[in-house]
């Protein structure tokens, strides 16, 4: 093996060109990115770049010495178009072909966008460098920002903007926020900080348009109502970004569909919010549970993961299947939110300390066995949980810890 081409230029990228060399690889790696930026970090683009506390050099995932010590082929600024699995050919939109002897597809994710979503002033999405650094020009004090979407995104713009002086209101479609990554219950409890520091939240609603000619003046809602704003921000959910695989004869099904050592085919690994593969902690023993993670400590562990496992098999040796707790965090007003595991919307759950009003921790079970702990500002009763997942351990076991660590 004497090139690797590493298709993504964020986190899981970053990560896989910088364990190839640590495993040893001193052949060619060709980085494409569709972003001519060099590698940043998305946490602070809806946080502390946003609020205006950062600057974007504050956010360089790697400092300029540290990136050129990779020694990296870098097509930066052009995107890949197209991939040709067997000779593991990559097309760019430059018209350029990269081949190499193996791919590493870390391509992530692109903003979802509403039915019939209009390109007009004011109106936002905030995926890179460049949609944060716009949108903090206009967060002005008494500005009216409407949120559409009250997942990660929309809450943490919301309580940036609201820190900022702006009025703020979150309109999300569901019952409640943070369903997806908390359930319903423990997705309002989470959220309940936003209506103590006065965002206005509501659920439930339906987005019928984004009204304004030339630039945003409201948001007209399913039953008639029309909510003024200045500006307003779309963060409705990331789609993978694979649409530049179609006709690869890759799987592709809401990802790159990937074994669980992370292969989606000979010679070819993909990592990050991209890749979709069987983690065989979750789910029923020897099967697994197919999942997709949109969060940074995944991308980072699992682009490491995938360039380990490519060296690793070019070596003759056998790869090792990709089994992590996945861990998030969220800071929202004074609010720390952690999880690690996994959350569904049928899981049982306990919570062992604190109340919803304010801080607060969690168990989350399914099936006699536990699956996620979530905490709000209460670090030292989730991590601890991290080690208990990857154990497997019973409901009952962990429900015992829980009631132990509080003495
Ligand atoms: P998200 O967390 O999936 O939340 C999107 C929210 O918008 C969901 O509650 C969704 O409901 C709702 N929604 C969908 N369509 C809607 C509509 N038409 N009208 C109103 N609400 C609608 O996605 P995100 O907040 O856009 O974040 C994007 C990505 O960045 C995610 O991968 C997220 O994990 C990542 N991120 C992570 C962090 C963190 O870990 N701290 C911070 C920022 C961003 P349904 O679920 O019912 O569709």
């Amino acid at each position: 093996m004497n090139h690797v081409v590493v298709v993504g230029s964020s986190l899981a990228g970053l990560r896989a060109c910088e364990t190839l060399r640590t495993e040893g690889f001193e052949g060619t790696i060709s980085l494409i990115g569709a972003e001519s930026e060099l590698p940043y970090d998305r946490p602070p683009l809806s946080k502390k770049f946003l609020a205006g506390d950062w600057e974007s050099d504050r956010i360089r995932l790697r400092k300029q010495e540290s990136f050129d010590a990779l020694d990296l082929s870098q097509h930066l600024g052009v995107a890949a178009t197209a991939l040709d699995v067997p000779s593991r050919t990559v097309t760019c939109s430059d018209g350029s072909m990269v081949h190499g002897d193996a791919v590493i597809i870390a391509t992530g994710t692109a903003c979802r966008r509403l039915p019939n979503q209009p390109t007009v002033d004011g109106l936002f999405e905030l995926r890179t460098l460049a949609d944060a650094a716009a949108l903090r020009q206009r967060l002005a004090p008494e500005a009216r920002i409407v949120v559409i979407g009250a997942g990660f995104i929309g809450l943490e713009v919301a309580a940036t903007a609201k820190q900022r002086g702006c009025h703020v209101t979150v309109l999300e479609a569901g019952p409640s926020p943070l369903i997806r990554a908390l359930g319903v219950e423990m997705g309002a409890a989470v959220a309940s900080v936003h209506q103590r520091n006065g965002v206005e939240l509501r659920c439930g609603v339906q987005i019928v348009e984004i009204v304004g000619d030339s630039h945003v003046t409201g948001v007209l809602l399913g039953d008639g109502q029309l909510v003024p704003a200045d500006v307003v921000v779309v963060g409705i959910g990331v789609s993978p970004s694979t649409g530049w695989l179609d006709g690869s004869g890759l799987t592709i099904r809401d990802g790159v569909v990937c074994d669980e050592t992370l292969q989606a085919a000979p010679a070819v690994y993909a990592a990050g919010d991209c890749a979709r593969w069987t983690n065989r902690l979750f789910g029923e023993p020897l099967v697994g549970e197919e999942m997709r993670v949109e969060h940074w400590t995944n991308a980072a562990e699992q682009g490491a993961a995938a360039a380990k496992n490519l060296v690793a098999v070019a070596s003759g040796e056998p790869p090792t299947p990709y089994a992590p707790v996945p861990f998030f965090w969220s800071d929202q007003f004074e609010s720390r939110i952690q999880f690690v595991g996994r959350a569904h919307g049928d899981d049982q759950v306990h919570l062992f300390a604190g109340s919803v009003d304010g801080s607060f921790a969690a168990l989350y079970g399914y099936d006699g066995r536990l699956r996620g702990a979530l905490g709000v500002s209460m670090p030292k009763l989730v991590m601890p949980f991290r080690a208990l997942i990857a154990a497997r351990a019973t409901w009952d076991e962990a429900v015992a810890m829980a009631g132990s660590m509080l003495g």
